[in-house]
């Protein structure tokens, strides 16, 4: 199957304005997402292709908009491309919250830098280690404790298992107290 041949009468219609393609993907790794190519009118530049992961979570800091992957592109095979790469080979980086396209991306120089100075008590990190799986990262929870996403949704999901009514509450692994996630 060629994506491009199921993508572009969506993008060619005339009639269609919104000119959007819902990937039908429902998860990438473990994570449950919503994945979308997008043509965006006003973008001055010449990429208006945009390829964009949402993740989905009741629990991550509204105010953070936090997208799993976003970028522009030229053309709409570029953008396609970039979806089958990451279909094909999802590479995630705990550190960025995000998927990336290039092995060399995951790696950020944040992680060498919190190898090397994470046992000095003379300095502060805007960086810690997920407290399940001890993961490098910038996400933190309202209490004040480090944890990925990919943690922090499977603690939603056994949440969500297990819940009696339709509000429920998730609680952090280190000091069960609620939370919320923020990404940075
Ligand atoms: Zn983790
Ligand atoms: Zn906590």
């Amino acid at each position: 199957m060629d994506l491009l041949e199921v993508a572009l009468p969506i993008f060619t219609d005339k009639n269609n304005r919104l000119k959007e393609f819902r990937i039908p993907v429902s998860r990438i790794l473990d994570l449950p997402v919503g994945m979308y190519v997008k043509f965006v009118h006003c973008r001055k530049d010449d990429e208006p292709y945009n390829v964009y992961i949402h993740p989905f979570s009741n629990f991550i800091d509204e105010d953070s908009n936090h997208l799993l992957h976003n970028q522009y592109y030229k053309t709409l095979k570029d953008a396609l491309k970039a979806v089958d790469s990451i279909l094909q080979n999802p590479l995630w980086s705990p550190f960025h919250s995000s998927f990336m396209l290039e092995e060399k991306n995951i790696k950020s120089p944040h992680i060498a830098f919190y190898e090397k100075y994470k046992n000095n008590d003379k300095i502060k990190l805007p960086v810690g280690e997920c407290c399940v799986c001890n993961d490098v990262v910038q996400s933190e929870t309202s209490c004040g404790h480090r944890l990925c996403l990919r943690c922090h949704i499977k603690i939603e999901e056994e949440a969500d298992k297990k819940k009696t009514q339709e509000e429920y509450n998730i609680n952090c692994p280190m000091c069960r107290q609620e939370y919320t996630l923020t990404l940075h």
